[in-house]
């Protein structure tokens, strides 16, 4: 298990776009006794999670869709913790087809590289690049 992540701090990013049901279960969530860290998703709010949030499908030989690696929430809005997370998970998948690893690594390498130029752009984080 990966314990380098802290606790989410941008929890909120749009908080009238949060539905009440949300609220409720963030706040069920936080009550959480065994909860490992606060940028974990309950498996509930993952299966409600549409496709578009995960970086790769598959299908199962008995038809079950495999839903791979979550990295955006309900909104569809990227989660950087969730990114992070399915970065270091990429591996640890036991994928059905090589294509599916490779387009799903391209996938979350293409937001990371997202988020490095615009943390440069707002002067955060140095990453060897040169801003505007
Ligand atoms: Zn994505």
């Amino acid at each position: 298990m990966d314990t380098r992540f802290g606790p989410k701090r941008r929890t909120l990013p749009c908080f009238t776009a949060v539905s009440t049901n949300m609220l409720v279960l963030l706040a069920a969530t936080a009550l959480l006794p065994h909860q490992a860290r606060a940028a974990e998703w309950p498996s509930a709010y993952i299966r409600a999670l549409p496709d578009d949030a995960f970086a790769a499908i598959e299908t199962a030989p008995g038809g079950r869709r495999l839903r791979h690696l979550p990295h955006h929430d309900h909104t569809g809005a990227l989660d950087p913790p969730h990114l992070r997370s399915a970065l270091a998970r990429w591996h640890q998948v036991k994928w059905r087809d090589p294509a599916a690893a490779a387009a799903a690594r391209a996938h979350l390498d293409a937001h990371r590289s997202a988020l490095r130029a615009a943390s440069g752009r707002a002067g955060g984080e140095a990453d060897g690049t040169t801003g505007p």
